[in-house]
């Protein structure tokens, strides 16, 4: 069957004007939040090399295996609709040597991910990630510093939050707790979906992430890989917890938060919001010293966290949103066609002095004018009709209380300035 042209694909959606205004909220904060922080923009593409996902997310995970939106250019080279945006982050910075000169490179990123998920309430296909890279330190302060700026960013959105955290180690320490893991896994596996009983082999820290129900009750049996840490690992744990209790951060240890791939190492997170429903997950994070290596560039310390906008954006509380869409302060109506001609020249003026106005270019009635302008709930109407023309004087009206006084355009300019400093 022929797809209907005027629909969007599944997983996909339009953001029309009346819900803009609460993304440019979010996006707005987090480009004055993360400045307050040091973090500095990056705009990478949205395609890259499928091998720089493939690589850098890892073959044995669901957005590689399944999710990716590759298809092959006119050239013939395979092309990935990026995922996610770490591994294009950390491409950048090694192809433009950012490493050098810089102890620590903070970077951030606001944009559409594409992933070919099952259809689910709090999951698109085209979604859009917050993301921010703190390149170049091993300290544990940086990560505690960037939950804090996430966090800070999550609160200033009035939005209720919990910190999962956990430790998954290094290549030191982990392998010893993996293999305890699998000894351990031997006795439980008749009773774990297919999925943990395929990963028991190929990658056993993942059935700690599974989310199977008839899973869970052996997952909780298993060891804890925080009590199977190597010294540094702890200590690096220790530290990076006294970092977020010296912020007056509060934080929840859980041993089953892990990430699947050998570069990640240490400190993982994640930020959950109870409104969300089943997914709950709003930030996710952690260390990923071996990344950089992954791909084939130098060796980077690297820490840094995706948040879901689209997630966020759905929780965002009333209260903070009323007052935030567009309105214009001046709506122009007119009646008659010297009076249109009149109405353009002085929106150009007010514009001119930086006012927001509106002109209804089909004219009509006074009537429906203002019933527009009520619809865009204008904040004043400003009236040329034909005696106002020849008067160079106009009727001003405050919506708000249906106020309505004669007025100059140079007294127009005037007011709109003390009104709003
Ligand atoms: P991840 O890159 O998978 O660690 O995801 C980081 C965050 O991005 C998650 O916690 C979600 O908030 C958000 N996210 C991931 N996948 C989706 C999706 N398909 N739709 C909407 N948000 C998503």
């Amino acid at each position: 069957m022929e797809d209907n042209l005027l629909n969007n694909l599944p997983g996909t959606r339009d953001l029309l004007p009346d819900e803009i205004s609460r993304w440019q909220l979010v996006e707005d904060s987090t480009r004055r939040i993360f400045a307050q922080y040091g973090f500095q923009e990056i705009r990478t593409p949205i395609f890259e090399a499928t091998e720089l996902f493939a690589r850098g997310i890892g073959g044995d995970t669901d957005i590689v295996g399944k999710e990716m939106y590759t298809f092959e250019d006119q050239s013939g080279k395979s092309i990935t609709l990026r995922p996610e945006a770490t591994a294009s982050v950390v491409r950048a910075y090694a192809q433009h040597t950012m490493y050098r000169g810089a102890g620590l490179t903070k970077l951030y990123y606001i944009g559409p991910m594409f992933r070919h998920e099952k259809k689910q309430k709090g999951r698109w296909r085209q979604f859009y990630q917050i993301g921010a890279e703190a390149l170049g330190s091993d300290n544990p302060a940086i990560e505690s510093e960037a939950i804090e700026m996430i966090l800070q960013l999550l609160a200033s959105m009035k939005v209720t939050t919990r910190l999962l955290i956990n430790s998954v180690g290094d290549p030191n320490c982990r392998p010893r707790y993996v293999e305890l893991l699998r000894q351990e896994l031997r006795q439980h596996l008749p009773h774990l979906c297919e999925d943990c009983r395929r990963r028991s082999e190929t990658n056993p820290l993942r059935i700690l992430d599974c989310k199977v129900e008839s899973c869970q009750p052996y997952i909780q049996r298993l060891p804890k890989i925080t009590d199977h840490l190597c010294e540094e690992c702890a200590r690096h744990f220790r530290a990076f917890r006294d970092h977020l209790e010296e912020a007056g951060i509060g934080y929840e240890i859980v041993p089953r938060l892990v990430r699947g791939l050998d570069y990640y190492v240490r400190t993982a997170f994640e930020i959950v919001s109870g409104g969300l429903g089943a997914q709950n997950a709003l930030v996710g994070g952690g260390r990923y010293d071996g990344l950089s290596e992954v791909l084939g560039g130098p060796h980077v310390q690297g820490f840094g966290f995706a948040m879901g906008l689209d997630r966020l954006v759905m929780i965002l509380p009333e209260e903070l949103c009323s007052g935030i869409a567009w309105r214009p302060e001046v709506f122009v109506a007119f009646l008659g066609d010297a009076a249109f001609r009149l109405a353009l020249s002085i929106a150009r003026a007010l514009r001119g002095h930086g006012r927001s106005c509106y002109v209804e270019f089909s004219g009509g009635s006074l009537k429906s004018q203002l019933r527009l302008a009520n619809k865009l709930r204008a904040q004043h109407v400003l009236i040329i009709g034909e005696d106002e023309l020849a008067r160079e004087k106009y009727q001003i009206r405050r919506m708000v209380d249906s106020t309505q006084w004669e007025i100059t355009l140079p007294e127009l300019i005037r007011y709109l300035q003390l009104r709003q400093p």
